[in-house]
C-alpha cells in the first residue's frame, strides 16, 4: 500500500455525525475526488463523495448490520446512497475499466484506491483521504492544487477520448483553481480532439458550461475555450463574449445564467431546449428579459423592486438594458446598498387571530404584503400587525 502524502488532522467534516457513523460501518471507506481538493483549498465541498476497496454486497451487508438506510441509486455500478443522520452520502465500490466508446465505460470491481485514482481526470481530483486525515496522492494532485495547475492524469489526448467531458472540465477546474496559464500541451491536446464534443449529451455539456460559469472569473477560460473552438463547438450561441468580459469585470453577481446571458444575448427558448435546461432555469433565464429598474427611480420603488424580484434578475435586466453604461453603474451602486427588505409576517401572525388554518390565512398574508410594498416595504411587524388586524375587522 502507498504511504499517505501527508496527513492533516481530521477535518471538521470528518466529525460530521452521520459520516463518523458510516465510517464506523464501512472502515476502509475513504473521501475521493472533489471533496478531497476541496477541503484542501477550504472550501466547503458541493458534495461527499466516498469510495471503498468492498465489493457492492459488502457494503450493503455492513450497512444492513449497522441499522444504516440506503438507497440502491447506481448499484449496478456500485453506487449507493446512505441516508445517515438526515444526510446522504454516495458510496462507491472502487471500479476499473475494462472497455471504453468515449461516452460510457465498462468497469469491474475489485480495484485498489490507485487504480481508482488513475481513472481520474486531473490531478487535483486524484487523491483520497482516510478517516483520520490522511491523504493518498498519486498524481501530485496536492502540489498541483497549491500552485493553480490543472493537470491530466496521464496523457491528456488519451483521457480526453475516453471521455471527451473532460475538455469541458478541464476549462471548469482551470477557471475555479488555475492560477498558472493552463498548461500548453493539454490546450492542443483539447484543440486536436474538439469534433469529439458533438458525442456528448447537452444535460453534461450544460452542466459543465454553468459550473465555468459560476466560477469567480471565468474569462480566461472562457477565452481558452474559444481559442482552442471548444467554445464554437459546445456553444456556437456565444456572439457577446465582450459583453460577458465586461459584466465579468463590473462585479455583478458570480450568477451563471446572468453571465450566460450576456455570453449568448440571444438567448431564448430555443437555446435553452437545445441544453436541456431545468424549469427553474428557463424560469431565471426569461426573468432576466423582464423591465430593467430606472436607475433614478425613488428608494422605495427600488425596495420594492429588490422585495420582489433577487438581486442578480435586477442587474442583469439593468445589464441587458444598457450593457455597462453608467446608469447601470449607477443603479448598481443603489442596490448594493439596499438589502432586500424582509416581510415581517408569517402564517402563523394570522392564526394567531384565530383564523382557522385553510387558504383564508394566505390570501390575507398576501393583502397585508401588498399593502407593506406600496408602502416602500418601510413598515415595522407592529404596522404590519395593526394592518392585518384592521384587514380583518374590515372583512
Ligand atoms: P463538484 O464540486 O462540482 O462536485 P467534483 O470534482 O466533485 O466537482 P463530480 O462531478 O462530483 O465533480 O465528480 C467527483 C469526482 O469524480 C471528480 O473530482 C473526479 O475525480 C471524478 N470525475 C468526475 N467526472 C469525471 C470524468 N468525466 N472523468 C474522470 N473523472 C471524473
Ligand atoms: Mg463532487
Amino acid at each position: 500500500m502507498s504511504r499517505p502524502a501527508l496527513v492533516l488532522g481530521p477535518p471538521p467534516l470528518l466529525a460530521a455525525p452521520g459520516l463518523a457513523r458510516l465510517w464506523a460501518a464501512l472502515p476502509r471507506v475513504r473521501l475521493v475526488g472533489g471533496v478531497v481538493r476541496d477541503l484542501l483549498a477550504g472550501l466547503a465541498p458541493a458534495d461527499i463523495d466516498l469510495a471503498t476497496p468492498d465489493p457492492p454486497e459488502m457494503v450493503v451487508a455492513a450497512l444492513a448490520r449497522a441499522g444504516i438506510r440506503f438507497v440502491p441509486s447506481g448499484l449496478d455500478h456500485g453506487t449507493l446512497t446512505a441516508l445517515v443522520d438526515g444526510r446522504s452520502f454516495e458510496v462507491t465500490s472502487l471500479r476499473r475499466d475494462v472497455a471504453t466508446d468515449g461516452r460510457h465505460a465498462v468497469v469491474a470491481f475489485g480495484a485498489d484506491f490507485a487504480t481508482d485514482a488513475a481513472r481520474r481526470d486531473f490531478t487535483l481530483n486524484a487523491m483520497s483521504m482516510t478517516q483520520e486525515g490522511a491523504v493518498f496522492d498519486a498524481f501530485g494532485g496536492v502540489a498541483d492544487l497549491a500552485a493553480g495547475r490543472i493537470r491530466f492524469v496521464g496523457e491528456a489526448g488519451r483521457r480526453i477520448e475516453e471521455d471527451f467531458l473532460r475538455a469541458l472540465r478541464f476549462f471548469r477546474f482551470q477557471a475555479r483553481f488555475g492560477r498558472e496559464a493552463a498548461d500548453a500541451a493539454a490546450l492542443a491536446a483539447i484543440t486536436a480532439r474538439v469534433a469529439g464534443l458533438a458525442r456528448l449529451s447537452a444535460e453534461r455539456v450544460w452542466g459543465e458550461i454553468k459550473r465555468i460559469l459560476a466560477a469567480p472569473d471565468p474569462r480566461a477560460a472562457v477565452a481558452g475555450m474559444a481559442e482552442t473552438g471548444v467554445l464554437a463547438a459546445v456553444l456556437p450561441e456565444a456572439t457577446g463574449r465582450a459583453a460577458f468580459d465586461r459584466l465579468v469585470a463590473s462585479a455583478a453577481p458570480a450568477d451563471p445564467l446572468l453571465r450566460f446571458s450576456a455570453l449568448c444575448p440571444a438567448a431564448g427558448v430555443l437555446l435553452a431546449a437545445r441544453l436541456r435546461l431545468s424549469r427553474e432555469e428557463r424560469d431565471a433565464l426569461a426573468a432576466l428579459a423582464g423591465p430593467a429598474p430606472d436607475p433614478g427611480a425613488e428608494d422605495d420603488a427600488l425596495r420594492r423592486a429588490r422585495e420582489e424580484t433577487p438581486l442578480a434578475v435586477l442587474l442583469g435586466r439593468a445589464w441587458r438594458a444598457d450593457d455597462g453604461t453608467p446608469a447601470w453603474g449607477v443603479l448598481r451602486a443603489r442596490l448594493a446598498t439596499l438589502p432586500a427588505p424582509v416581510f415581517p409576517l408569517a402564517g402563523r401572525d394570522v392564526l394567531a387571530l384565530g383564523v382557522a388554518p385553510g387558504p383564508a390565512v394566505g390570501a390575507m398574508l398576501h393583502e397585508v404584503r401588498r399593502w407593506w410594498r406600496a408602502g416602500g416595504c418601510r413598515a415595522s411587524r407592529e404596522a404590519c400587525l395593526a394592518e392585518l388586524a384592521r384587514s380583518r375587522r374590515s372583512q
